[in-house]
């Protein structure tokens, strides 16, 4: 697992600043040194003028960027900064890097990045006094944490084993909780930690027809899917977003398929979660994903159009019918309650004829409240 990590990074460059980071030794030991490369300020590496060009952006994914990050770490989701145009649920990030090993055809990074390189925050000491501090004033609230906003959370996770000091400092918090978003199968490296069960494993799951199509480098479903089943056998608690739903001819029995399998493999899970959320991207993004994705991809090829929030989505008949869809189909296979992800008020209106916080089961996930 690490060795193939390693073989699909072919620079790794490291500022000054991070030489006594534990991230940093553990990355001299795992890469030989004719990888490696220290910097100091490099401009080149954390600038570009303009955006990324096709081919910069698939080769930021070959180059390794170890650096002290200098901002704050801990954030509140972008999703509820557009709570005039979206319903969001109370979620905050904590981003520990940028950019993703991964290449999904969607990623909406390709519209967000402007360095040319995969950037990991060497400080993780920082971002773990962060939410110390947080902790001390808001640590009574039922507060949900991600690591998977701007880059995956455990896709990388052998190399840094972030994964283990979060899990640590979770463990002391009462009413917190972590989510591990990921689209990779990397658990190993934490499967031993002591955990209270508030920390969250969670997959974007596909079927595997729309997984080899668009999810291009990520583990296939069965390797998500055992991952999944490992976590739970140690008594981690999951969560599965079916996100993005992507049309294409076969949607209805594909989707339908992998409803019925997640249902049957975690009936006896303890299943956190259900989110759903359709096809969506920011408009500026469509030229990169032509140029690297081509015309065959069901996400060029998508009809798409303008959303209040900016993005480009499928009509609203269209996601409200896949909503529906999914919704129904857990209802008939499973127990758990489904919410849907970054969207209008509007498609809650039209999926399930009420706001999700006049829904008993979701109610506790979207009442707001401040920092
Ligand atoms: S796994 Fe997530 S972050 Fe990585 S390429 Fe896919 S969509 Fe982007």
């Amino acid at each position: 697992m690490v060795e193939k990590l390693i073989s699909s990074i072919d620079s790794v460059y490291i500022h000054q600043q991070a030489k006594d980071a534990a991230v940093t030794s553990r990355i001299l030991s795992l890469f030989p040194s004719s990888k490696i490369q220290w910097v100091e300020e490099d401009s080149s590496l954390t600038h570009h003028e303009g955006s990324l060009s096709a081919h910069t952006y698939s080769q930021s994914k070959r180059k390794l960027y170890i650096t002290p990050f200098k901002g704050q770490f801990f954030k509140r989701c972008p999703g509820a900064s557009q709570r005039k145009a979206l319903t969001c649920c109370n979620y905050h990030v904590l981003n520990l890097g940028l950019q993703c090993n991964m290449n999904c055809s969607y990623c909406y990074l390709q519209s967000y990045l402007k360095t040319p390189v995969m950037t990991i925050y060497s400080n993780i000491d920082d971002a773990i006094k962060e939410l110390q501090d947080m902790s001390l004033d808001h640590g009574q609230k039922n507060l949900r944490v991600g690591t998977g906003e701007v880059i995956d959370s455990l896709s990388l996770d052998p190399l840094t084993l972030y994964s283990r000091p979060l899990i640590d400092f979770f463990s002391r918090q009462k009413h917190w909780s972590l989510e591990f978003k990921t689209k990779s199968c990397h658990v190993d490296q934490f499967l031993d930690c002591d955990h209270r069960g508030n920390v969250i494993v969670s997959w974007s799951i596909n079927p595997q027809e729309v997984i080899e199509h668009e999810e291009h480098g990520t583990a296939s479903l069965e390797e998500r899917l055992n991952a999944a089943e490992k976590s739970v056998r140690k008594g981690f608690p999951i969560a599965f977003h079916l996100d993005p739903m992507i049309y294409h001819e076969n949607w209805k029995t594909n989707y339908e398929k992998l409803i019925q399998t997640l249902s049957l493999r975690f009936r006896n899970a303890n299943v956190q979660g259900i989110s759903v959320g359709t096809l969506r991207f920011q408009p500026e993004q469509r030229h990169i994903m032509r140029e690297r994705f081509g015309m065959q991809s069901w996400v060029t090829q998508a009809e798409v159009f303008p959303s209040e929030s900016g993005k480009l989505r499928y009509d609203s008949h269209l996601r409200t019918t896949m909503f529906k869809f999914a919704i129904d189909k857990f209802k008939e296979h499973s127990p758990w309650p489904v919410s849907i992800c970054m969207e209008t008020p509007e498609t809650w209106i039209a999926t399930y004829e009420k706001y999700p916080t006049q829904i008993q089961e979701l109610k506790p996930l979207f009442q707001p409240y401040r920092l």
